[in-house]
């Protein structure tokens, strides 16, 4: 039995797999984001809840919302402090005396399109988280990229927003990683929000502003134009640069159809191979993307 965790900023998500890669249960608690200790003994203690009768979890794998170095363990990520550094590796599994993998998100859920979802069939997989931060994960022929600190796919950060905020009056936020003005603070859910609130004073959640969008609501119009402008803009130069065949999205953004549909069209026609079928899509995988591709970590890929 494989015990895999999905360990995002705001919850995380427990899967139960059995010996065929079967998803058996699920259970989902919330980060405790900035607490070390406390989010190793909430993972002990559902270990121990979900695991039934004579079960035994051989294998623990994880996908993180941030990159891992396969060589050195070090982990960045800055939607939950708790896992950042060194050492969340060796304590996760002193705790569970259990060997664990650790993978960045957005490339588990690439690979779980590649093999189980809409990547089918697709030599170049692009898969894209848009939640509350972006990410991606890229997958050549049925495994991920194999780069040398892990963090092949991170198009959010090194963006260098910071000109174009300022050219829009925007005094501009600058991103946990210590880039600057990364994608990552104006191109997701979070960055929805922010940009919205720096342009109208409004304090609306993404949500409701793709809701307000949906209805041709004026007031969120320059809001959303001026974020499809810029996530657009990195996803065409990530496209002309892998020359995906397929590029899935899932994350929280990923349910608005239009704002898929939208990027779609606008990040085709900024493309220099201007395609005339769908190249961005919605995911398929009913928002398991993350558990699935983790599941598959030890057979596949790094
Ligand atoms: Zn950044």
């Amino acid at each position: 039995m494989k015990l895999v965790i999905d360990i995002g900023g705001t919850k995380t998500e427990f899967g139960v797999f059995d010996e065929k890669s079967n998803l058996l249960r699920t259970h989902t608690i919330s980060t405790p984001v900035h607490n070390r200790s406390g989010l190793i003994d909430e993972i002990k203690s559902e270990s121990s809840r979900l695991a039934q009768s004579n079960e035994i979890f051989t294998q623990v794998n994880i996908s993180i919302a941030g990159t891992s170095n396969p060589e050195s363990a070090q982990i960045t990520s800055s939607n939950v402090p708790a896992i950042a550094g060194l050492g969340f590796k060796d304590d996760l599994e002193n705790a569970l005396s259990t060997p664990c993998q650790i993978a960045n998100d957005a490339s588990c859920y690439a690979l779980a399109e590649a093999h189980k979802g809409i990547g089918r069939n697709h030599a170049v997989v692009l898969g894209i988280i848009l939640g509350s931060g972006i990410g991606g994960g890229i997958v050549i022929n049925g495994s991920l990229l194999p780069g040398l600190t892990g963090i092949a796919g991170e198009l959010g950060h090194s963006n260098n927003l910071a000109a174009r905020m300022k050219a829009l009056e925007i005094v501009p936020d600058e991103c946990d990683c210590g880039a600057g003005t990364c994608l990552d603070v104006y191109g997701a859910g979070i960055g929805l929000n922010r940009l919205h609130m720096a342009l109208t004073n409004n304090d609306l959640p993404a949500k409701e502003i793709l809701s307000l969008w949906d209805t041709k609501d004026d007031t969120v119009l320059k809001t959303v134009e001026i974020f499809m402008d810029l996530v657009s803009d990195t996803l065409a130069q990530i496209v002309n640069f892998i020359d995906p065949h397929i590029v899935p999205i899932t994350g929280g953004l990923s349910n608005s159809q239009k704002l898929i549909e939208s990027l779609d069209r606008v990040v085709r026609a900024k493309t220099l191979a201007k395609l005339e079928t769908p190249l961005i899509v919605p995911s398929t995988l009913k928002g398991n993307g993350c558990l699935l591709g983790a599941a598959m970590l030890p057979n596949i890929a790094i």
